[in-house]
């Protein structure tokens, strides 16, 4: 009722303050709705996700009675996974199952799993006769064992054809909203499940610290806790609470750990983390994951410290299981045990490669393309060389998945799930998911909205681009394939003609890396009353997006500058999956949007906040540089601002993590902090009023910051420990109140424990402040 409220008076303040609404009423009508989401603590949110109220199911029997029957072929067997194309012929949307081939794979060597796709998505009836082949193959098994699929959907189900697609992870993140990212991983897994397939390889819980790394967009961004608390909704609505349902899926949480810190920037590439920074930084978010019940865990395919994920017995065994209590089944990265002896080096051959990381704690390997795993497994147990006691655990892992899954009850595709397929209510969380990604930067005299009746040139690489809204991991691994997207959703130039019509120009000026007619832009600038100009990146992920240098390609540069000039106003869009650097067009820009990855339903949220008919509210979940080489978080250390000797200036992002505008001003009062004195085990209330103080309703993310003033290790200047994202309509006041426990003010030691110490915290909320000690 209170959410009909909001949205009547949201619809009303839309009608009576913005000017361009007149034109959203002559364009078709839109075809879904959308749906508000409140969230009052972030905490209160996250203990519920890291607190299953559905148990897991215990199949301890079940399980320990198959295994009995087990042969060591067919234990083997359950722990290799192979690629689509060993159980297949022919190329996109003519693949056929190979019988043959079927037969090797699943009968034969008794394969536990197959994965992804052959070069692109396929429709859902495409897929029931792949999984349903699959699956009867796997009941002419001597123990009718049941295969599980296992495929990326990382913004939706992106691997079949017409899903819902969300923004990607880094967009997600920008809304601050883990109700909505809940609601949005529960349409991608009944999307899954509707194919056939019971298991998906996400979320990324690699912390976004390093812009250059070309998976950065597939981050929830540089702040542990935001990460923690969305990849641990992620799960939740991955997983539900019976995973077995025909509505959830297995998750997998990526990459396992440390994979996103590379030194260089580049894809797999060496990390280096200390041990108290590993767990400071990027553990919490699997650690939060694995609490939030995730089933299976994905290896990072790289290296932290000189040793190789695949390799991490630290890792994978004493920390993950012994430690977090992690109880699923561990998978590798594509190829990544072969990887060992041709990159990292640290085997001389895929035997001893396959023994290592066996011994581990690797339970399945991502084979994909040969039976290699299969067979050395086989001779290294037979030469006593891995215990059957090791692969009697893993293979229970597995097969406890399977039960949870309902994977030997209903092992077929069922045809009815098709109903839960690409549904407008789905669609409608998909927009509400692109809409409040969407980060205003700058808007200089009110640029925006843009007022009705302008004459608007749009330009740039990224104006009419599906694929750029898109990237990587949509219906092909490079998200390249225009020929696979929908026909009927806009690009960013699509949706603002929607909306202005005739008073539109589109010139593209430059691709990506070159230019095309800038001369023409700045001739269609001069009769123009505003320039947007899109710019951005185009779609890739993995290795071949690496790249050396963080600056935006010098075309675009250079036709934003060349516009500029003209000096008619200038609205920047950033299409982008990382941060590129603009420090040379941010001045002479009046507005600028960050729009990331939001996808299919992108265009329409951008053209919605251009217009004045969304009022933005997304906020930037990382630092965004000025620099290539001024990569520093909000977290770093005080005297990195400060003008010290050491410091002075180093920490100046172009916008700072946090960073997001309105239509409507938040004005922040009454922050009080109580007991100003707690103990060692005490617990410290923050309240905090907000008002909206502008004549439209709006949202507001507000965020917590804690200080801690003095610590035996020299503290970050300040550490998100709490938010909340609350609507208001213009003049009302909300008071939140937020509860930190002795574990938000500790940090991990040297002994890479939780040390608490006593001394002076102070919390920062909206621009206030208040201190606090623990005695
Ligand atoms: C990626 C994983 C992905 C896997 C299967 C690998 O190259 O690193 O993130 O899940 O391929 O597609």
């Amino acid at each position: 009722m209170k959410v009909c409220l909001f949205l009547l008076i949201a619809a009303l303040c839309v009608l009576s303050f913005c000017p361009a609404v007149q034109q959203t009423l002559s364009a078709p009508a839109p075809t879904v709705q959308p749906v508000a989401d409140e969230l009052e603590d972030s905490d209160a949110f996250f203990q519920r996700a890291t607190t299953r109220t559905a148990q897991k199911k215990n199949y301890a029997r079940e399980v320990s009675a198959l295994l009995a029957r087990m042969t060591l072929e067919e234990k083997v067997g359950q722990m290799t996974q192979l690629e689509i194309g060993m159980i297949t012929k022919g190329e996109g949307d003519n693949i056929q199952i190979d019988a043959e081939k079927l037969e090797k794979a699943v009968v034969k060597y008794g394969s536990g799993s197959i994965l992804n796709v052959k070069d692109q998505a396929l429709t859902i009836a495409k897929w029931h006769e792949i999984i349903g082949a699959i699956q009867t193959a796997s009941q002419r098994t001597r123990l009718k064992i049941p295969v599980i699929y296992g495929i990326d959907s990382i913004h939706g189900a992106s691997y079949i054809q017409g899903s819902t697609l969300f923004p990607q992870e880094i967009g997600m993140a920008a809304t601050w909203n883990p109700v909505l990212m809940e609601k949005g991983a529960q349409v991608a897994a009944a999307e899954t499940r509707a194919a056939g397939i019971p298991w998906t390889f996400s979320p990324v819980l690699d912390l976004g610290r390093q812009p250059l790394w070309p998976r950065f967009w597939e981050t929830f961004g540089e702040d542990p806790y935001l990460a923690k608390v969305m990849g641990a909704a992620f799960v939740r609505g991955v997983e539900g609470d019976d995973v077995s349902s025909s509505k959830s899926v297995a998750t997998s949480l990526k990459h396992y750990v440390g994979y996103s810190f590379p030194l260089t920037g580049r894809d797999r590439t060496p990390a280096w983390i200390p041990e108290n920074y590993m767990r400071e930084y990027f553990l919490p978010p699997f650690a939060a994951a694995v609490k939030a019940g995730a089933r299976t865990i994905m290896v990072n395919s790289a290296e932290v410290n000189g040793v190789p994920g695949h390799v991490n017995y630290h890792l994978l065994t004493e920390v993950l299981r012994n430690e977090l209590g992690f109880d699923g089944f561990v998978v590798s990265d594509w190829q990544d045990i072969k990887k060992l002896v041709t990159e990292w080096r640290v085997a001389a051959d895929e035997k001893e490669a396959t023994r290592q990381s066996v011994m581990a704690g690797i339970d399945m390997s991502m084979v994909p393309q040969d039976y290699s795993f299969s067979d050395l497994l086989l001779e290294l147990v037979k030469e006593n060389k891995v215990p059957m006691s090791r692969i009697d655990e893993a293979v229970s892992r597995i097969l406890l998945v399977k039960y949870q899954l309902g994977l030997f009850d209903h092992p077929m595709p069922d045809a009815s799930l098709k109903a839960n397929f690409a549904t407008a209510g789905s669609r409608a969380i998909a927009l509400e998911a692109a809409r409040e990604s969407l980060t205003l930067l700058k808007n200089e005299g009110s640029v925006l909205p843009l007022t009705t009746g302008r004459k608007i040139l749009v330009t740039g690489p990224t104006a009419d681009s599906l694929i750029s809204l898109n990237n990587g991991w949509t219906y092909v691994w490079q998200g390249n394939n225009i020929a696979l997207y929908p026909k009927d959703r806009p690009t960013v130039l699509g949706a603002i003609r929607a909306k202005a019509g005739d008073k539109v120009t589109y010139v593209p000026g430059v691709a990506f890396d070159k230019e095309i007619d800038i001369e023409a832009a700045v001739k269609a600038a001069a009769s123009a009353d505003v320039v947007v100009v899109c710019i951005g990146e185009s779609s890739y992920t993995e290795t071949p997006g690496n790249i050396t240098d963080l600056t935006l390609s010098e075309p675009q540069l250079k036709l934003a500058e060349r516009i500029q000039a003209t000096g008619k106003p200038v609205v920047l869009v950033l299409v982008e999956g990382r941060p590129r650097v603009i420090n040379r067009i941010v001045d002479g820009a009046k507005g600028i949007l960050l729009a990331y990855n939001p996808s299919n339903e992108g265009g329409s949220a951008i053209a919605d906040v251009l217009f004045g008919d969304y009022n933005p509210n997304g906020k930037l979940p990382y630092s965004y540089p000025r620099t290539p080489n001024g990569l520093i978080t909000y977290d770093h250390k005080l005297f990195e601002t400060e003008n010290t000797s050491y410091g002075n200036t180093a920490f100046s992002p172009q916008f700072e993590f946090g960073t997001g505008l309105s239509y409507t001003t938040f004005g922040y009062s009454n922050l009080q902090v109580s007991p100003k004195s707690a103990g060692m085990n005490g617990e410290v209330k923050v309240s905090v009023s907000v008002t909206n103080k502008g004549q439209r309703a709006g949202k507001e993310t507000v965020i917590v910051y804690v200080r801690d003033m003095v610590a035996t290790l020299s503290p970050p200047g300040k550490r998100v420990r709490r938010f909340a994202k609350i609507a208001l309509e213009p003049g009302q006041s909300r008071t939140l109140t937020f509860t930190l426990r002795p574990e938000d003010l500790s940090y991990i030691g040297m002994n890479n424990k939780p040390v608490l110490e006593a001394g002076e915290f102070e919390v920062l909320v909206g621009g206030l402040s208040e201190k606090f000690s623990i005695k």
